[in-house]
């Protein structure tokens, strides 16, 4: 059983997929973790970030992927980046290299690739939509910008809120504006506003939805 939660940044997709992929069991997969490796990947390599270049890399890279005793594990080139690849500087540009299509292509049948066969949580942006649109239940997250900003803000060490919410900003707009599987909500989604809701709270809605409509 594949269960998808798409929606922008900070809207609570990682804390509420792997908590209730722990519950049920699961594993977990975050989507933006592996286009956050490869970004990271044209960094290490100094590539220039121009579409030839960077597409050029696609086949230089190896990138693997591990949900292990309930922790994410993120390879790159056989190499633990799984802190790293949350630095501000793969920040700022992973939206940018997200957008291009054969990009995309190679992420998604990677991410395609990890879930065969298994029962799995998965979070990110065009995962109901695009990736997985056959998953058994689809989750669309939400949550007002500031919220999302000050959510981040708390979790990363040595980033400033402003430059948090500057940032967040501008991979909104790159995220939902592209021309290949923007962020949208899925057909026959269930939208859950997270503003101010206790993530037990949000997990517990989509459990009840399983329940309801699945017994595992
Ligand atoms: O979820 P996270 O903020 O780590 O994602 C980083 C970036 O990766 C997003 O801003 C987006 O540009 C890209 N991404 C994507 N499609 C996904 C997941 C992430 O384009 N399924």
């Amino acid at each position: 059983m594949i269960i998808t939660i798409d929606g922008a940044a900070g809207t609570g997709k990682t804390t509420v997929g792997i908590m209730t992929a722990n519950r049920l069991n699961f594993d977990f997969l975050d989507t933006g973790k592996i286009y956050r490796a490869f970004t990271l990947k044209l960094i290490k390599d100094s590539i220039r970030l121009e579409t030839k270049e960077i597409v050029k890399h696609l086949d230089k890279t190896k990138i693997d992927y591990t949900y292990k005793e309930k922790k994410e594990y993120v390879y790159l080139d056989k190499i633990d980046v799984t802190d790293e690849i949350l630095s501000k500087e793969v920040e700022s540009n992973v939206s940018l290299i997200s957008k291009i299509p054969e990009v995309r292509n190679k992420m998604t049948s990677l991410q395609r690739s990890i879930v065969t066969d298994k029962n799995f949580v998965v979070a990110g942006r065009d995962i109901g939509t695009v990736v997985l649109p056959k998953a058994e239940l689809k989750i669309f997250l939400t949550a007002s910008i500031e919220e999302r900003a000050r959510r981040r803000f708390a979790e990363r060490e040595k980033q400033n809120y402003s430059d948090i919410l500057e940032s967040m900003k501008n991979r909104d707009v790159i995220d939902s504006t592209r021309e290949i599987a923007p962020l949208k909500v899925p057909e026959n989604a269930l939208i859950i506003d997270t503003e101010g809701v206790d993530i037990i709270e949000v997990s517990n809605k989509i459990i009840k939805e399983i329940d309801n409509e699945y017994s595992i």
